[in-house]
């Protein structure tokens, strides 16, 4: 029997997948979706040490898309864990498995036209390198926004005191302590917080928000 492969299949290995489990086309195109609800979707994903402003900023840029009637739904990697991902802890593999279902979920969103807004440490290049794959493969827009904030600022700031417990060896793996955070090497955005305001950082990326809606 012949998988029905859709053009965004999920990278797993066809081998993996059941034989009855078969791609069902739907009857609203991308196109008629656009035309009738008036709504693009893309994803704009949001990488950056703890502390360093993607939770305040994805909020804020929310706030200012739905202002302007853009639909937009943020996920956000706390929120995330307490629901869908909330059997994932944070050893290599884990981060790996809540990045790929979160990369997932926004595509849906994106496909759904609306304005996914995530926020993720997502420390791993490879992870991210996956879900934007992911979002080319179904030709959905991805901005990769990189909060880029020295881990000094980071902890000085310490919104959740998690610095303070890393240090005294209290949290384990902990992102720029004692597991590796991978910049991005080339980000659609990049949002320097500790010269820049909430305000400025939302919007260059509404910015880049309207260039790809708009192409
Ligand atoms: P993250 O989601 O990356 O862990 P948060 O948004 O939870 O980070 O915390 C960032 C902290 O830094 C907040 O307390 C926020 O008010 C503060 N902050 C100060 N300046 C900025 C800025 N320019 N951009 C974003 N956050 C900032």
């Amino acid at each position: 029997m012949t998988l029905n492969t859709p053009p965004n299949q999920p990278d797993r290995p066809a081998s993996n997948r059941p034989d009855n489990v078969v791609w069902h086309e739907g009857a609203v195109s991308r196109e008629l979706r656009r035309a009738k609800l008036g709504a693009t979707g893309c994803t704009l994903w949001m990488t950056g040490l703890s502390g360093s402003g993607k939770s305040t900023i994805a909020s804020a840029l929310e706030a200012a898309l739905i202002e302007r009637g853009v639909f937009a739904y943020r996920l956000d990697g706390d929120n995330v864990r307490h629901g869908l991902n909330a059997n994932l802890g944070f050893g290599a593999d884990d981060r790996a498995e809540n990045i790929r279902r979160v990369g997932e979920v926004a595509k849906l969103f994106a496909d759904a036209g609306v304005v996914a807004v995530t926020s993720f440490i997502s420390p791993y290049r490879a992870d991210r390198a996956r879900v934007r794959k992911l979002h080319a493969a179904a030709g959905l827009p991805f901005l990769e926004v990189f909060v880029d904030t020295p881990i000094e600022v980071c902890e000085s700031r310490d919104p959740k005191g998690l610095y303070k417990k890393a240090r005294a060896g209290e949290i384990k793996g902990f992102t720029g302590i004692d597991d590796p955070y991978e910049a991005p090497e080339s980000p659609e955005v990049t949002l320097p917080t500790a010269d820049e305001s909430v305000a400025q950082s939302v919007e260059r990326c509404l910015a880049a928000i309207e260039g790809v809606r708009a192409s």
